[in-house]
C-alpha cells in the first residue's frame, strides 16, 4: 500500500510503497478506505522536523490527521456502522496510565500524563494511506450530504471544543453568555474561518482580524457568513477594538503569541480569550504583565487554552458543518483551495497556497 511519510532521522519526505495493509484485528474494529486528508500547520511543522514522533520501531511517520474515510469492513460486534458509511476517525488515543482520569474517562484531549498518541503526529501512523483500521469508538458518522467537504470536520473540532468549553466557563456569569455577544477571531486561515463560521452560526457578532488583504478570498468568505473583516495592515489592534465595542470573546487562530497577548489587552469586561495556536519558539518579547494582570482581575477575564478534541466536539463539528454547508455552500467550498494526488503530498505541505489544501488518497 502507498503511504505519505516523513523520515525524521533522514530528514526527508517520501511515499512508502510497501506500507502493510492493516487487518481487522478485533471484533469492534472498522476498516476504512481513506478518501482525503487535509494539510495544516502541524503537518508543516512535522515536515520541517520540528514536531512529531514516529511510532516505536519505525524510521518513518505516516502523515495525516484531518481525514475522511469510507467504511469497507466492520467487525462482528460493530453496531451502527456498515460498509459505504462515511466517517471521520479521531486523532488522539489515550495514554496507558491507570491513574490518568482524563484518558480513563475517554477524554484523552485532556490527558494529564502527556503520554497520549496522535494519528499522524505522535507515535502513531496517520491517515495519508489507502486503508486504516481502528476501533469503532474513534469513528464518527458523517451525513452523505457533506462528503465532499467532510475533511473540514477535524479542523472544525478546534472551534467546537472551544465553544463547548466557553459555554461552561462563561456559565460563571450569573446571566450566562447572553446577547449581544461580540467575538473577534484572530487569523483568517482555515481554523480562523471555521471558527468564525461556528461563532456566527451560534449567534455571535463576529469580526475577523487578519493580515490578508480585504480584497482577497478569505475576506470574501468572512463577508458571506455575515461577519466583518478588518485587515491588520490597515487598522491597529486598538483601532479594531474601538470599532468593535466591548469584546466578549477572542478566538485566537494564528499561533502568533505576540499578537495574541497584544489583543488580550483589549478584551472586554467578563470576557474570555481562547488560545488555539501552537507557536514555534521565537524567543522572549517585552510584555506589560502589570497591565495584563490588572485587566484580568479587575475585569473578571478568563484565558483558556484548548487542544482538540473529544467525541462531543467531533459530533458538534459534524452537525455544524452540515448546517454551514446548507447555509453558506460557496463559503464552505471556498475554504478548500486545491486537491493533490497522494504522490504530490509534499507540495501543499512545503509550499502552501490559499486556505486549505487536501490530499486525495483514493
Ligand atoms: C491536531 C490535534 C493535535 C494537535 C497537537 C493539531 O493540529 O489537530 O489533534 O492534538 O495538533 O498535536
Amino acid at each position: 500500500m502507498k503511504a505519505a511519510a516523513v523520515y525524521p532521522e533522514k530528514k526527508t519526505l517520501g511515499v512508502v510503497t510497501d506500507f502493510p495493509e492493516p487487518q481487522l484485528d478485533s471484533p469492534t474494529a472498522v476498516k476504512l478506505r481513506i478518501l482525503s486528508v487535509g494539510v495544516c500547520g502541524t503537518d508543516r511543522e512535522i515536515a520541517s522536523f520540528l514536531y512529531g514522533t514516529a511510532p516505536e520501531g519505525s524510521d518513518y511517520l505516516v502523515l495525516g490527521h484531518e481525514s475522511v474515510g469510507e467504511v469497507l469492513e466492520a467487525g462482528p460486534e460493530v453496531e451502527h456502522f456498515k460498509p459505504g458509511d462515511i466517517v471521520i476517525p479521531m486523532v488522539r488515543h489515550p495514554c496507558a496510565h491507570a491513574d490518568c482520569v482524563a484518558c480513563r474517562a475517554g477524554r484523552s484531549d485532556f490527558c494529564y500524563t502527556g503520554d497520549y498518541r496522535e494519528r499522524g503526529i505522535m507515535k502513531m501512523h496517520g491517515f495519508m494511506t489507502e486503508r486504516v483500521v481502528d476501533e469503532v469508538r474513534y469513528m464518527n458518522a458523517v451525513p452523505a450530504a457533506i462528503r465532499d467537504v467532510a475533511v473540514l470536520v477535524e479542523p472544525l473540532t478546534i472551534a467546537e471544543k472551544a465553544l463547548l468549553q466557553t459555554l461552561r466557563v462563561q456559565s460563571r456569569l450569573p446571566w450566562g453568555l447572553t446577547s449581544p455577544r461580540r467575538a473577534v477571531v484572530l487569523g483568517a486561515g482555515p481554523v480562523g474561518l471555521l471558527g468564525a463560521m461556528a461563532l456566527r452560526h451560534h449567534g455571535f457578532e463576529v469580526t475577523v482580524y487578519s493580515r490578508e488583504q480585504p480584497t482577497g478570498g478569505a475576506a470574501a468568505i468572512v463577508r458571506v457568513i455575515g461577519a466583518k473583516y478588518v485587515c491588520s495592515q490597515e487598522k491597529t489592534v486598538e483601532q479594531m477594538a474601538a470599532d468593535v465595542g466591548r469584546i466578549d470573546l477572542v478566538y485566537e487562530a494564528t499561533g502568533v503569541s505576540q499578537l495574541a497577548f497584544h489583543v488580550l489587552q483589549v478584551l472586554g469586561t467578563d470576557g474570555i480569550f481562547i488560545l488555539t495556536g501552537v507557536p514555534g519558539h521565537r524567543g522572549p518579547v517585552p510584555f506589560d504583565t502589570d497591565a495584563a494582570m490588572r485587566n484580568l482581575v479587575l475585569k473578571n477575564q478568563c484565558v483558556l487554552g484548548t487542544v482538540n478534541a473529544g467525541k462531543d466536539a467531533f459530533e458538534a463539528a459534524i452537525a455544524d458543518l452540515t448546517a454551514f454547508y446548507a447555509k453558506w455552500p460557496a463559503a464552505v467550498n471556498g475554504l478548500i483551495t486545491a486537491r493533490f494526488p497522494l504522490e504530490q503530498f509534499a507540495v501543499p505541505i512545503l509550499h502552501p497556497q490559499g486556505i486549505k489544501n487536501i490530499v486525495r488518497v483514493t
